[in-house]
């Protein structure tokens, strides 16, 4: 029989994130479908009563915390320390977890310390007569794989975006504490501040329901014979704005930097979609200016509902890539959109 445990960590305001509550969906469907005492959660933070509360109707058989100022910062030494007592106390056999950036520095060590086993990007959980499988994807997301182990405790990292997020009903949970000390070397890194963008300079946004890709026909010569970037520039900024959608674009316009002509400039290399940039899952997906090569379109995989404005009606979106296209100029297209939207 499987102990599984739902190892999750809070966020700066002591809440759970969404990829927390993804796994939490992960878990309890898992333990109604095979032989499991249940599941058990354990939640690491600075302080872990709020986050329990949060997800007090889940149905969790016992919560299990380790709380404290020095559990606010993510650190290898301290969240490995939590999350190997945590296993140890629930006696864990299955252990899933979101696939954050502390999460995925951290239990790969663990694993290893409680010799176990750890998969990292996994997309989907299975169970049939009380084997479980989980599935994920190799070789930039063309194959998918399906594998079973039987070495325990057995970790699961649960790709953000690629499950439901639990809805339930908070409450008020009782949770067992569990008491962790760390050595005089476990504190030795110290978080001293954050430097990152600004909330507007920070334009790739995995949490959002639209992903906007913009392409290299945003640079080239129009209708008029001339470029008009800087008009490219505040349609898409507007856009993004108002509308928070991630951003995405093809190779060719992230590329051009590097030849020095005129380009977006908040885009960088990382907004980059497709074969050699990323695969990211957003519900829903707006192309505009980009021709849908197979090369950029396969990062398209796990887009759910697909749309493109490009002028060319022989474009690839138009070859079966794209639900709907719209032959149109996205000058025109985006500027109207973005009247709309500011109406609103
Ligand atoms: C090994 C390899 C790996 C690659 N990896 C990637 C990858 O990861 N990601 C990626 O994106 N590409 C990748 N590529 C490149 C890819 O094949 C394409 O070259 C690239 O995606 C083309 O970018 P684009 O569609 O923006 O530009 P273009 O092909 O130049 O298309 C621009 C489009 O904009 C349209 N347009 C122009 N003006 C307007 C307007 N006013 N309104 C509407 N539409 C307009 C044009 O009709 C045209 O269709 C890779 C290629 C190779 C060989």
């Amino acid at each position: 029989m499987e102990n599984i445990l739902l190892l999750v960590h809070t966020e700066a305001d002591g809440s759970l994130a969404k990829s927390a509550l993804e796994s939490l969906q992960t878990a309890q469907a898992l333990a109604s479908t095979i032989d499991a005492s249940g599941f058990s959660v354990g939640i690491v933070g600075e302080k872990f009563q709020a986050a329990a509360d949060q997800i007090a109707g889940c149905g969790a058989a016992k919560y299990l915390g380790v709380e404290g100022a020095e559990f606010a910062q993510p650190r290898y030494a301290s969240d490995a320390a939590a999350a190997e007592a945590i296993c140890k106390t629930a006696q864990a056999t299955l252990v899933i977890a979101p696939a954050t950036s502390r999460w995925n520095r951290v239990l790969a060590g663990v694993a290893q310390r409680l010799n176990g086993r750890v998969d990292t990007h996994i997309t989907g959980l299975t169970a049939e007569n009380s084997a479980v499988s989980v599935s994920r994807w190799y070789y930039r997301q063309r194959m998918e794989a399906v594998l079973q182990r039987t070495q325990r405790p057995w970790f699961l990292l649960i790709d953000p975006g690629s499950q439901p997020a639990w809805e339930g009903a908070a409450g008020s949970a009782s949770v067992e504490k569990v008491e962790v000390s760390l050595a005089d070397t476990s504190k030795r890194t110290t978080v001293t501040g954050i430097r990152q963008l600004s909330a507007d300079a920070q334009t790739i946004r995995p949490d959002a329901d639209l992903l906007f890709v913009t392409g290299a026909g945003w640079t080239k010569k129009q209708a008029d014979g001339q470029t008009h970037v800087p008009e490219a520039e505040k349609l898409i900024f507007d856009f993004l704005k108002t509308t928070r959608a991630s951003l995405g674009s093809s190779k060719s316009l992230v590329d051009l930097g590097g030849e020095g002509q005129a380009v977006i400039s908040f885009l960088t290399h990382l907004n980059q979609i497709g074969q050699t940039g990323s695969t990211p899952r957003h519900p829903k997906g707006l192309s505009t200016c980009c021709h849908g090569e197979e090369p950029h379109a396969v990062g398209w995989r796990f887009i759910k509902e697909r749309r493109a404005i490009s002028l060319d009606a022989n474009c690839g979106w138009a070859r079966g890539k794209a639900d709907v296209l719209y032959v149109a100029d996205a000058f025109a297209v985006m500027e109207k959109v973005n009247a709309l939207l500011a109406a609103k």
